[in-house]
């Protein structure tokens, strides 16, 4: 029997751990398939505060994860397959184990849809980004492409002109699906042109890690034709991981969980943090902010579950 369980090891996750095993509520963390959340998939993060020269992100992950751990909290590997919040103490279940525990923080994250191309995940972090926010500072001068016909990609188009000395937007269809505000700012942008109809077949240069072209094809045409970029930002939506806790937890119309006072889910003694609650910000520090809040938010609905907090000290 556990205080707390923590579903996820990204920033949120790990730092729920580093909170809850500083409280002495001797946290179990499942790490999941991605160990290490959306960070591993980046090279250098530029906008974690302390370090003014930037750091990796695997290094990163890895960090706090030694700071978790160093603190008592255990992290297991595996990814959970069937929970029931039905009823506390609540069950988890990996593929090959079973837990129990008084409280769980949820922090599975969001995983950034991407276009399935076979160049596209070897080459993320080296051309390929899926947040403008984190990696638009490195396409100084360069002419990059950004996918998607949504709000996302309207924002980032935007915000990538700041850098970037052009934007094309690549969207699959001729009218776009971002609202009329950020149609019309993207519009009116000297920097944005757009490609519509339009799909990516292909980025290159996967051979030398860094991206010099994508290869579009006009769906209704058929006609192809090589754009030379140097970045490709994906922003074609993101799908939280959520699907283990639907029919158990309140979700919104995205299946983005909701939380309310802090990092509260609709079942009390269930808490969620970082992106899997978090459609607005996505970042790093705001999901490791998450984290602590959900921490705190644990250890005082423990406070009233009095024995298991005891009891675990007391086996200490
Ligand atoms: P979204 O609204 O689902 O848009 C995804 C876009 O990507 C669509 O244009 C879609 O094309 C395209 N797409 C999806 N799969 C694709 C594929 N395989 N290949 C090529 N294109 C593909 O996602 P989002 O833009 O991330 O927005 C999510 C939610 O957050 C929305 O409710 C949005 O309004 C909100 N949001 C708001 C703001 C803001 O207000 N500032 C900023 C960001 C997000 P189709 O159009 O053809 O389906």
């Amino acid at each position: 029997m556990h205080n707390v369980i923590i579903i996820g090891s990204g920033p949120a996750g790990l730092t729920a751990a580093l909170y809850s095993a500083r409280a002495n509520m001797k946290p179990l963390v499942i790490e999941g398939l991605e160990a290490g959340g959306q960070l591993m998939l980046t090279t250098m993060v530029e906008n974690w505060p302390g370090y003014r020269d930037g750091i990796m992100g695997p290094e990163l992950m890895t960090e706090m994860r030694a700071q978790a751990e160093r603190f008592g909290a255990a992290i297991v590997r595996g990814s959970v397959t069937a929970v029931d919040l039905t009823r506390a103490p609540f069950s988890i279940r990996t593929s090959d184990a079973a837990f129990s525990s008084h409280s769980v923080i949820i922090a599975t994250g969001a995983s950034a849809r991407l276009l399935g191309l076979p160049n596209e995940r070897p080459l993320m972090g080296h051309g390929v980004s899926t947040c403008a926010t984190c990696d638009g500072y490195f396409f100084r001068g360069k002419p990059i492409a950004v996918v998607g016909g949504g709000d996302s990609a309207m924002e980032e188009a935007i915000f990538l002109t700041r850098f970037a000395s052009h934007v094309t937007v690549v969207h699959r269809r001729d009218t776009l699906r971002a609202s009329k505000i950020m149609q019309d700012k993207a519009f009116a942008n000297p920097k944005i042109s757009f490609e519509w109809n339009t799909e990516v077949d292909d980025i290159r240069d996967a051979f030398k890690g860094e991206v010099n072209a994508i290869l579009l094809r006009n769906s209704r045409t058929g006609a192809r034709k090589e754009l030379p970029v140097e970045g490709v930002f994906v922003a074609i939506g993101h799908t939280p991981n959520t699907a283990l806790f639907r029919g158990q937890l309140e979700t919104d119309a995205n299946g983005y969980l909701i939380t309310h006072d802090g990092t509260r889910t609709s079942v009390p003694g269930v808490f969620a943090c970082g992106d899997v609650q978090d459609h607005v910000y996505r970042q790093a520090v705001t999901a490791a902010g998450s984290g602590c809040m959900a921490a705190m938010d644990a250890e005082k609905y423990l406070d009233g579950v009095p024995q298991h907090l005891g009891e675990a000290q007391a086996r200490a």
